[in-house]
């Protein structure tokens, strides 16, 4: 198996992924959700298209991907979010769900496996277990205000993963909020005690009525669905403190023993607006629905996010957006002339060995520009070649395959050349054949199969062509 290399943030070295022992070539892989209290922004889809990328990139190198997001549909935002608009909290994020799961299909995203909720009764039953045995290992202690916290002092690998030194800390001191920063290293919240403010909002536990934090769901969700150990877990910068540092130590102090929680982890740098982090309560973001209505589409938007390498900074711009729409139109463009060259040619001649360099690019910790130079360089060459009426039909068959692989990965293809159901493929197929073979009236037949299931067959001196009907 070739080996992929990523980031490791808690070694801060590059690192080959190798499956666990006796799991052959299954890799799971935890991302961090949305939390459903508004509409993800492209910022968060920077996140998610990068993991995206990550997926397929490990699926086209042969390994079995099991993919778990979690969705936070409880936590301090949706809370006053559902407060003030006067809703019960699932009413207030269910539409936030439904919208997140539409804009990960225009972003052409791989679904999960799995989605977990937090308020799912297994979930929080799930988390309610950790936190007891958290209180049993002394790990954890509950607080005059009724709330349960992390004991960060029993821990002294607090901080491996953002490399914060505790050293001259103050530990013992206490926060309930789920985000706060570096500087201010406490006991986090693990079950937040029932206060008038939660409403309806609330679930027994053996401390009382409360409501669990944040870092204990992704905790209990993670190990929960994938096991005690997690090849890859993944989230934006902004995670890695305290979230993810929190995670580690509640799986860690919890009650499977000495099993590391994590053995890659990866995050990526953040998307910027104008020096700043993108981020709602900045005030300075775009939903993918704001810029589908200023007329750019999600192949478009998925461009922009997935060009730039993951860890390095990529500033949003409109001037952006309209490089993406450039580059797309010169591969689509691409892609038709070599379809017109490679007419019904059934042969396919392997692409120059170079074309393999796209793939051994993104082994190497997702090198995206790496991959996209030799994927322009390649269409600059075959369109001289075509220029030059040089270029063979069976050489375009067989980098439209190259194309069809690479695209499997970057998921950029129009609309009507990436939905082709394998169905109408075939029937396209049959009916070639009927052609060859000079049978008009299979092949009327086989066009109007086609016609049922929604697509229109023309014949060109190049072969069929098909668009949705
Ligand atoms: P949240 O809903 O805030 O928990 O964020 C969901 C995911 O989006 C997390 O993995 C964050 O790290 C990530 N994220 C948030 N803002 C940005 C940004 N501006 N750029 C990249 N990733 C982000
Ligand atoms: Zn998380």
């Amino acid at each position: 198996m070739v080996a992929v290399q990523v980031h490791n943030t808690l070694s801060r070295k590059l690192e080959a992924i190798v499956p666990r022992p006796g799991e052959r070539q299954t890799l799971s892989l935890y991302t961090c959700g949305p939390t459903i209290y508004a509409h993800a922004h492209i910022g968060n889809f920077r996140a998610y298209v990068f993991e995206d990328l990550l997926q397929r990139h490990l699926q086209e190198r042969g390994f079995t991907v099991r993919r778990v997001m979690n969705l936070t549909d409880v936590d301090d935002k949706t809370i006053r979010g559902a407060h003030a608009s006067g809703m019960a909290l699932g009413d207030y994020t269910r539409p936030f769900k439904e919208a997140f799961f539409e804009d990960a299909k225009t972003l052409r995203l791989v679904p999960a496996e799995a989605y977990p909720a937090a308020t799912d009764p297994e979930q929080i039953a799930r988390m309610i277990a950790m936190i007891a045995s958290l209180m049993e290992r002394g790990h954890a202690y509950q607080a005059e205000d009724g709330s349960l916290y992390f004991r960060i002092a029993s821990f002294p690998d607090y901080g491996k993963l953002a490399h914060v030194d505790l050293e001259g800390q103050r530990p013992g001191q206490r926060v309930a909020s789920d985000e706060y920063e570096k500087e201010a290293v406490a006991d986090f919240a693990l079950w937040k005690a029932w206060v008038a403010e939660d409403g309806a909002v609330g679930w027994e536990s053996p401390w009382g009525k409360g409501r669990p934090g944040w870092h204990i769901e992704c905790s209990a969700m993670a190990t929960g669905l994938l096991g005690e150990t997690i090849d890859i877990h993944c989230g934006g910068v902004d995670n890695i403190f305290p979230h993810h540092e929190a995670e580690i130590a509640q799986c860690e102090c919890a009650g499977h023993g000495k099993a590391p929680f994590v053995r890659y982890w990866m995050h990526c740098a953040h998307l910027m607006v104008e020096g700043s982090k993108m981020a709602k309560s900045a005030g300075n973001f775009f939903t993918l629905r704001d810029l589908l209505e200023k007329g750019w589409t999600g192949r478009e938007v998925r461009y922009a996010l997935i060009s730039v390498h993951y860890r390095g900074a990529l500033n949003f711009t409109m001037e952006g957006l309209a490089a993406a729409r450039t580059a797309l139109a010169r591969l689509d463009a691409w892609r038709e002339r070599l379809t017109e060259t490679a007419g019904s040619e059934p042969a396919v001649e392997a692409p120059d060995a170079t074309t393999e360099g796209f793939f051994t690019a993104l082994d190497d910790d997702l090198n995206i520009s790496g991959a996209l130079a030799i994927l322009f360089e390649t269409l600059r060459e075959s369109n001289r070649s075509m220029d030059e009426g040089r270029l063979t039909p069976p050489q375009a068959r067989g980098l439209l395959a190259w194309l069809a692989r690479v695209d499997g990965v970057l998921a950029l293809q129009p609309d009507d050349v990436a939905a082709i159901p394998q169905e109408v493929e075939e029937l396209l197929a049959d009916r070639a054949a009927a052609r060859a073979a000079k049978e008009w009236k299979k092949s009327d037949e086989l066009r109007d199969k086609i016609a049922d299931l929604g697509w229109v067959v023309k014949d060109t001196k190049d072969g069929q062509r098909v668009t949705k009907s």
